[in-house]
């Protein structure tokens, strides 16, 4: 289970209106990008479903029960940054585990649930390292790892491999596509490179200055852009 529902989202601050109203329905399973130019709102939409941040008006439903109210840590999310935000002085496996531990779970679950992650990862041989001793792409890998292991219903990724070198980038774009396939877990990943977003989305939903200008498949924007924004976005002619 992970379906979510978001219902007439503004966000202001101060004076300034960055969400103006979003609707969207994501379904079990669905592998959903977000896209929009810098300053549109995404990072602020991803927050809200989060919970790090209020909406000022409107409604998250996760598996159709309303989440506004509830912590971060009970919505059943886990979000994977830019910046990989790793502990320096903890291990690989204490960097996983760590969220698992201040949530109470036993050593011997915390144990099994890193060497599950970590083997998909193909981190294994790294458990004991610490991440200054990691390329770019294996910290972000344990970025990865320390979601999974939450078993969450939802991940959110924001623009998680921007950091990364444009070989790494393809790699771990098709290992973040293996994920979904093999946890079978509803994605919510927002970037502003097209190649990312027509490779991995099953829907793409394309933000302008805090509103959706479109929602549909790669296919359906890529043919059949409803705006000159989203034709110019997606790199269609018109
Ligand atoms: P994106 O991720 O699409 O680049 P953001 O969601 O980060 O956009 O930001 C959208 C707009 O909201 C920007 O104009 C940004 O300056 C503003 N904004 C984001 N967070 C805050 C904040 N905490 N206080 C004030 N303005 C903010
Ligand atoms: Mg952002």
């Amino acid at each position: 289970m992970g379906s979510l529902k978001i219902e007439n989202i503004v966000k202001s601050f101060g004076h300034v209106d960055v969400l103006k109203g979003i609707d969207l329905e994501v379904e079990d399973g669905e592998f959903v990008i977000f896209v929009g130019p810098s300053g549109c709102g995404k990072s602020t939409l991803l927050r809200i479903i989060a919970g790090l941040e209020d909406a000022t008006a409107g409604e998250i439903l996760i598996d159709g029960k309303k989440v506004n109210n509830t912590p971060p840590a009970k919505r059943g999310i886990a979000m994977v940054f830019q910046t990989y935000a790793l502990y320096p002085h903890l291990s690989v496996r204490d960097n996983m585990g760590l969220g698992l531990k201040q949530a109470g779970k036993p050593a011997d679950e915390i144990k099994e649930r890193t060497k599950v992650a970590s083997s998909m990862l193909s981190l294994d041989d790294y458990l004991e390292r610490r991440p200054s001793e990691l390329s770019g792409g294996q910290r972000q890998r344990v970025a990865i790892g320390r979601a999974i292991v939450r078993e969450p219903k939802l991940f959110l990724f924001d623009e998680p491999l921007s950091n990364l070198d444009a070989a790494l980038r393809v790699n771990t774009r098709l290992e973040i596509a293996r994920l979904h396939r093999q946890l079978k877990a509803t994605m919510i990943y927002v970037t502003h490179d097209q190649v990312e977003a027509m490779t991995l989305a099953d829907k793409i939903v394309v933000l302008n200055k805090g509103k959706i200008e479109q929602v549909g498949s790669p296919m359906e924007l890529y043919n059949a852009p409803q705006t000159v924004f989203v034709a110019g976005f997606i790199g269609s002619p018109q």
